[in-house]
């Protein structure tokens, strides 16, 4: 009799997607389960959590799955590029590493990697003001694209507004000109 039993509740697994999401939450994100196997926290400060649904709605949350799936590996190769920028740039010539930059931007860009960048690469930075201005208007020009990306779209323009300003003015503290 069992055999012909349905599921009562499925299970989809949600990570918060950003820069500093494990990789393994990320290989979890959408996953639909009638038993979850991996039930969040996966570790400490996991942000991950599992969304219960009705079984009549399996269709619409397979088809949000693989987006969701997408977006975890979306976000994988970002962190790849944004990397390999971050070590290609050696103040020569920085046109690679802003291509670079460029794609992983694509994707999302996080004012915190900026940052790091920043601290990492300081010595390079303190002596090249060129260099400097150009990743400044880059990193601006990111930073402004970043708020027309679908997830942004949902939130007031007052508060987009207010982020932007405080951003670019915390990249120009950061990279002055
Ligand atoms: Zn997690």
């Amino acid at each position: 009799m069992a055999l012909f039993e349905r599921s009562e509740k499925y299970y989809q697994f949600y990570a918060q997607v950003h820069f500093l999401t494990c990789e393994t939450c990320l290989s979890h994100h959408g996953e639909i389960s009638e038993d979850p196997q991996y039930k969040p926290p996966l570790h400490p400060d996991c942000r991950c959590h599992l969304l219960e649904f009705p079984p009549s709605q399996l269709e619409h949350y397979q088809e949000q799955a693989e987006r969701m799936k997408l977006r975890a590996q979306q976000e994988l190769l970002r962190r790849k590029l944004w990397k390999e920028a971050v070590e290609s740039l050696n103040g020569a010539d920085p046109s690679h590493a802003e291509a670079l930059f460029c794609q992983a931007a694509q994707v999302e860009f996080y004012l915190e990697e900026v940052e790091q960048f920043c601290a990492e690469k300081k010595e390079l930075l303190e002596k090249n003001p060129e260099l400097r201005a150009r990743l400044q208007k880059l990193f601006i020009r990111f930073y402004r694209m970043k708020f027309s990306l679908d997830k942004y779209r949902a939130m007031p323009p007052k508060l987009i507004l207010a982020w932007e300003t405080q951003g670019i003015e915390r990249i120009k503290e950061l990279l002055p000109s």
